[in-house]
């Protein structure tokens, strides 16, 4: 716990709290892994709009743009991955037509005009690869950690850049999660992490513990390598094939890793009560001091790097943190939050940075948005 507590005061360094859904993107539902294809959602019927619809209202209700950890290949309008090595299971007879319909444009068109909800984000093409027409496990490395040959996996990027460009999404994503939690890192110039960076990466989360470490990670839950972040992914509270899940809070770790089944309903016209009891879960559990939901990915690295990097003592009047031993990357820069219990309402001041907003949240709650001064120094926090 990163707090202090003074008289009749507590304030606290909140861990924050990112929704990060997996998975999302097939049409299909079936698990295909028993005949070669890829493991999808395990889900009873095939996807459409209302599934998108669905995480836009959870995004809504929990003020957070969410990531989805999106799987482009069966967004191929035009079949051309059928020239992109180990993409797919039909490798040179690849035929997406099962997939190509009007739900592509009007879906596409939904992501596009809501996209400040909902966060594109790298997770693959079809999640595995498929060598010499065989599956493995998985698309960017294999189940040993070993990264797949660099042509390889730049080739698969440029496709998921084409896929994104054919249904009208402009920009590659910033975050990527690795499909399966086959991941590597710690080999600096020569890792995945630097040819994610020259697409336009610049977050990654995954669990450290299955990721092959070429050295040793900064901090057990968060190191960067070169200007990319990585951020522990923890286990999913979840099973990844649990459609319809009731609400389970893990609450140890800033992300919470969901599968999109996890999220869904049967019945389409019923997501609603899903994400409606997920969304009502995590704004009780966040209402406290321990905890705030992160409105983007990026204020969720920016925060976790203060929760778990700053240095807080209780000083003669409030609370130091010092940011110093964060290290000066841009994803490291710029506002976090600060939490405040008090009994009577104060208004608060700071020096080494500026209180840029201050909102009561519930039971006697006081969220204050701290920006750090350019000039990286000490932050203290104390009542005006
Ligand atoms: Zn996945």
């Amino acid at each position: 716990m990163k707090q202090i507590r003074l008289s009749d005061t507590v304030i606290s360094v909140p861990m924050p709290i990112f929704l990060v859904i997996e998975d999302v993107g097939w049409w299909q539902g079936i698990d295909g892994s028993l005949r070669n294809e890829p493991y999808r959602n395990r889900f009873a019927r095939r996807h459409c709009l209302a599934d998108y619809q669905a995480l836009t209202r959870l995004a809504k209700r929990l003020s957070m743009r969410i990531a989805l950890g999106m799987v482009m290949g069966e967004w191929d309008r035009t079949n051309f991955l059928k020239d992109v090595a180990g993409a797919t299971w039909m490798g040179k007879a690849w035929d997406n037509k099962v997939n190509q319909g009007p739900w592509l444009e009007e879906t596409a068109q939904y992501l596009r005009d809501h996209n400040h909800f909902l966060e594109i984000a790298l997770h693959g093409i079809c999640h595995e690869y498929w060598q010499d027409g065989q599956m493995q496990r998985s698309e960017f490395h294999d189940q040993d950690g070993r990264m797949r040959p660099r042509p390889v996996i730049q080739r698969h990027l440029e496709a998921f850049a084409t896929l994104l460009e054919q249904n009208g999404w402009h920009g590659f994503p910033r975050l990527f999660i690795p499909p399966a939690l086959n991941h590597s890192f710690g080999n600096k110039d020569n890792s995945i992490q630097a040819v994610l960076h020259s697409f336009g990466i610049k977050f990654v989360t995954t669990r450290f513990d299955r990721a092959n470490q070429y050295s040793a990670p900064a901090h057990q839950n968060l190191t960067w390598e070169g200007e990319v972040g990585l951020l522990e992914r923890g286990s999913s509270p979840v099973s990844w094939d649990r459609a319809a899940s009731p609400p389970v809070w893990p609450g140890t770790n800033p992300i919470l890793p969901l599968h999109w089944g996890n999220l869904l309903h049967r019945e389409p016209q019923r997501n609603n009560e899903i994400v409606d009891s997920w969304a009502d879960m995590l704004l009780a559990k966040s209402a406290g001091l321990d905890c705030i939901l992160a409105e983007d990915l990026a204020s969720c690295w920016r925060q976790a790097a203060v929760f778990y990097l700053a240095d807080l003592q209780r000083n003669q009047r409030g609370m130091t943190i010092d940011i110093r031993t964060i290290p000066d990357l841009s994803i490291f820069s710029g506002p976090f939050f600060v939490k405040t219990h008090e009994r009577q309402s104060k208004s608060w001041n700071c020096s080494g940075a500026e209180i840029i907003s201050s909102k009561r949240g519930t039971d006697h709650i006081n969220i204050l948005k701290i920006l750090p001064n350019k000039e990286k120094e000490v932050v203290n926090i104390f009542p005006a």
